[in-house]
């Protein structure tokens, strides 16, 4: 069986000092491109309303994720509350905005780590974490010196910081990134981010460098690599077609991909129009038919 990344030795630093640099970026917080430079060591508040203790609004096996993530037993998934984006169809908004969530300090988050690892779980799968990036390296330390050793996914909205991302790099094991807009007009209008694209561009970029394409074991259980999401919206809104033009041209043509056509208007979404209606057939099948063109791997979802 391969080992987690994070327990082959990290290039010329260790898991340690990666922790210390994490944590620098808490005292004027940069962790995503927001950019905030608020101390949230000292109780002050960025965009995401986080201060240094991590936020948690469920964890447990989930069988809800792509097939190679969720194997047999499950992927151990922990849903951090609060969010960078403020997506105003978010289907998860009590989490990601309205902050429904409890703190748990470093020392509970590493052994929530060890708890899934003992149910069984494929993995530990990070929902929307950029924000607490610091304080998931801090419990991994901790818990790989009990023991821990299953892979990691990043599960992530896509908006996301390069120096971030570079902490990263030999510790997560699967990056499991949103590609949301290819107009960042939109993704102000809708996600309230500036220059999405730019962004999530360069960290997909940064990703797919670290991590390549999807390799699973022999039971097709997913080791190392990447799944790009895309959610078709409403009147071109995602901008699908260049998205995927992008993912082919820019990463490669047999990278997996889900694609996903289960759009409804959520939260803020009937405010909206056109996000004021689910995707009509004609809308997908024109962005399945490229998507086949082009010839990725992954999974298309049914309307
Ligand atoms: S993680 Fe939060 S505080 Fe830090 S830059 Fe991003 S939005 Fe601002």
């Amino acid at each position: 069986m391969s080992k987690a990344a994070y327990l082959q030795p990290v290039r010329d630093d260790t898991l340690t000092e990666r922790v210390a640099q994490a944590n620098e970026l808490l005292r004027c917080c940069t962790l995503c491109p927001h950019e905030c430079q608020v101390d949230r060591t000292n109780h002050e508040r960025g965009r995401c309303r986080s201060e240094a203790i991590p936020l948690i609004s469920s964890y447990n096996v989930h069988f809800g994720e792509e097939p190679p993530l969720i194997g047999t037993h499950g992927s151990g998934t922990i849903f951090f509350t609060n969010c960078t984006m403020r997506c105003v169809y978010c289907q998860n908004y009590p989490i990601s905005q309205l902050g429904h969530g409890e703190a748990y300090p470093v020392a509970k988050l590493a052994r929530i780590f060890l708890k899934l690892q003992k149910h069984g779980c494929h993995n530990i799968n990070f929902v929307t974490p950029a924000h607490f990036v610091p304080q998931i390296l801090q419990a991994l330390e901790m818990a790989v010196n009990e023991g821990f050793h299953l892979p990691l996914v990043y599960n992530t909205s896509g908006y996301e910081s390069l120096a971030t991302l570079k902490l990263l790099d030999g510790i997560i094991d699967i990056y499991l990134p949103d590609i949301r807009y290819s107009d960042n007009s939109h993704a102000q209008a809708y996600s309230k981010v500036e220059n999405y694209v730019e962004h999530n561009r360069a960290a997909l970029k940064e990703m797919y460098r670290q991590v390549g394409l999807l390799e699973c074991d022999e039971s097709g259980v997913a080791r190392r690599g990447m799944i790009v999401r895309h959610l078709v919206l409403p009147e071109k809104i995602a901008g699908s077609e260049e998205a995927l033009q992008f993912l082919a041209n820019e990463l490669s043509p047999r990278l997996h991909v889900a694609l996903m056509s289960q759009y409804f208007p959520a939260y803020n979404a009937p405010d909206h129009p056109p996000l004021d209606r689910k995707i009509t057939r004609e809308e997908y099948e024109q962005i399945v038919h490229l998507y086949k063109r082009l010839g990725f791997n992954g999974w298309i979802q049914a309307t």
